[in-house]
């Protein structure tokens, strides 16, 4: 046993997803994949993928303007259909109340458009700052918008958490940042074979807020 006090690393901020981390899921990505791709071209993608992810949004900046506007109607119909149904995700409440308590910075990054995160605001009623959307370029897995919070925030990457339920996204964005991660994987979907290999592995998982809450607690040292 060591008689050397534990050094905790100083957290001074914590950058959430939004859908299907601070929100429940609802979207039905793959049904939208297919509706914006066409069957056929969802599945040569899928098949030549080597986590099975999409980019959706990388494929379609590669398309003619009339085939984009195309794609990006059906997107915000998938969207929007998401936020008809949009729910706090359990837990979500506590958490920021706890990160409040300590005085540690909330930011947001998310693929969805900046209405959705305006509508997500008004029905949680606590703010995350900055919060930035899809219209923030290039977007996450881009390291370029937590780079963007940290340096608003003056903080640097590695005193940051970054947590989200898409390893490619997410854990992707925060790890090329520089930042903590953590992945949020409710149904352990994340530990299925496909994903031994990928290039960037989550430093911490959980499956739920509340885990989150007390991995935050206990592992680190919480001064803004
Ligand atoms: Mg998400």
């Amino acid at each position: 046993m060591s008689l050397q006090p534990t050094i905790k690393s100083r957290i001074r901020g914590v950058v959430f997803d939004m859908d299907g981390t601070l929100t429940v899921p609802v979207i039905d990505f793959p049904a939208m994949y297919k509706a914006v791709l066409g069957k056929d071209q969802y599945f040569n993608i899928i098949a030549s993928s080597p986590s099975g992810g999409i980019d959706i949004l990388h494929h379609i900046e590669q398309w003619s303007p009339d085939k984009q506007q195309k794609a990006y109607e059906i997107i915000a119909d998938f969207e929007q259909q998401g936020l008809d149904r949009l729910q706090i995700m359990p837990g979500a409440e506590d958490l920021c109340g706890f990160l409040n308590s300590r005085n540690i910075r909330r930011g947001l990054i998310t693929r969805n458009v900046k209405s959705a995160v305006d509508l997500f605001h008004e029905k949680f009623g606590m703010s995350f700052s900055p919060a930035l959307s899809r219209e923030f370029r290039p977007y996450k897995p881009d390291p370029a918008p937590l780079l963007h919070i940290c340096s608003t925030w003056g903080v640097e990457p590695n005193e940051v958490v970054m947590i989200g339920d898409s390893l490619k996204d997410d854990v992707a964005c925060g790890k090329r940042a520089g930042a903590v991660t953590c992945l949020l994987d409710e149904t352990g979907r994340y530990d299925s074979p496909k994903y031994a290999n990928v290039e960037h592995k989550p430093d911490y998982k959980v499956s739920s807020l509340a885990q989150f809450h007390s991995l935050l607690e206990s592992t680190f040292d919480l001064t803004p």
